[in-house]
């Protein structure tokens, strides 16, 4: 259930239907908005007295939240979340191109490739440093090494940095070389992944199960939303189909339909989404038309002697291109690049 509060409410009777509410054995959330204030409450699984608490003074109305997502859900928060990271802004006008390559394989191929996206117009620089493969015998990474490289370019750049986190023991090492902690599709629901991430207190990027729908990624989000992180930037990356042509099925559809239930900031990564590099410029494009606030996209220096996604990877000069072209479409959904 959420409490709307009156455009007047005090903050003293913010505060008093706040402490009722947890008096009542409930967790509080606040949005406060520029208008009014919205108090979510988290129940105990016991039913509330919707009457009791409306007949409180600056109390304009209550209601009940029927969908299984409360924190991450539009009625809670009516408004856009904006994610700042440094000087970025992820949910604003601005598109957020995050990108880089798939793994941090070596401190020449990572710098060579921070560089050039950061010359086209990059605002994040992405890059593996712990790998989920399917085989054990692929490439895992680089580990702690990689995440020092990605602090190095950090340093060079400017830019800040996104990497996969997958495992809750690993949260604290990543934050320290990460700006945002990126929670991979096999993990969506790495239940005690997700706790961590929320406590860290630090933006993260949750990517969407390849198996999973769109209500399974709001109520991951919700996971992180309950320890009160609320800057979490949901990622649309494709999900498994019988078409076999693809290596996933971008789900363009997902973008306007998680803008509509929830105020996060939506990105898509058409790299993973079709795991083709021939389609990612048309699929960057889809999805900034489709209202996407960014893209998350693997650029490597040379695509062929890539340790993981080398077939999906742009090369520096293609990625160019690409935030050339993209910034037309982008001009004509409003938004800029
Ligand atoms: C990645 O972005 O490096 C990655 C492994 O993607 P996903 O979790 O979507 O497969
Ligand atoms: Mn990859």
């Amino acid at each position: 259930m959420i409490v709307i509060m009156k455009q007047d409410a005090t903050s003293a009777q913010i505060a008093n239907v706040t402490a009722r509410i947890e008096q009542l054995g409930c967790q509080v959330h606040l949005s406060e908005g520029e208008e009014r204030t919205i108090i979510g409450i988290i129940g105990n699984g016991r039913p509330l007295d919707r009457e009791q608490i409306e007949r409180m003074v600056g109390v304009e109305r209550t209601v009940p939240i029927l969908r299984p997502f409360k924190l991450a859900s539009r009625d809670f928060h009516p408004q856009d979340t904006v994610v700042p990271i440094n000087s970025v802004q992820i949910g604003s006008k601005q598109l957020i191109v995050m990108a880089g390559p798939c793994a941090v394989e070596s401190q020449d191929q990572l710098l060579e490739a921070a560089h050039a996206v950061k010359e086209a117009g990059a605002h994040v620089l992405r890059g593996g440093a712990f790998k989920p493969r399917t085989s054990p015998y692929s490439f895992q990474g680089l580990g702690e090494e990689g995440l020092r490289l990605l602090s190095k370019a950090r340093e060079e750049t400017g830019l800040p940095v996104v990497t996969e986190v997958m495992d809750p023991q690993q949260v604290p090492l990543v934050t320290t070389h990460s700006d945002i902690l990126q929670v991979g599709a096999r993990n969506m629901q790495n239940y005690a992944l997700l706790h961590a991430v929320g406590r860290a207190q630090r933006p993260v990027l949750l990517k969407r199960g390849m198996m999973s729908t769109v209500e399974e990624l709001l109520m991951a989000a919700e996971y992180i939303l309950s320890h009160g992180n609320d800057r979490v930037i949901l990622c649309e990356r494709g999900i498994r189909t019988f078409e076999s042509y693809t290596r996933n099925t971008l789900d363009i559809s997902a973008v306007p339909l998680l803008k509509q239930l929830s105020h996060l900031p939506v990105i898509v990564d058409p790299s993973h989404g079709t795991g083709k590099w021939e389609l990612v410029e048309p699929m960057s494009r889809a999805a900034v038309a489709a209202g996407a606030d960014g893209l998350l996209i693997e650029v490597h220096p040379y695509p062929e002697k890539a340790l993981s996604d080398g077939a999906q990877s742009l090369k520096p000069d293609r990625f160019a291109a690409l935030m050339r072209d993209l910034r037309p479409v982008a001009e004509a959904v409003g938004r800029t690049l």
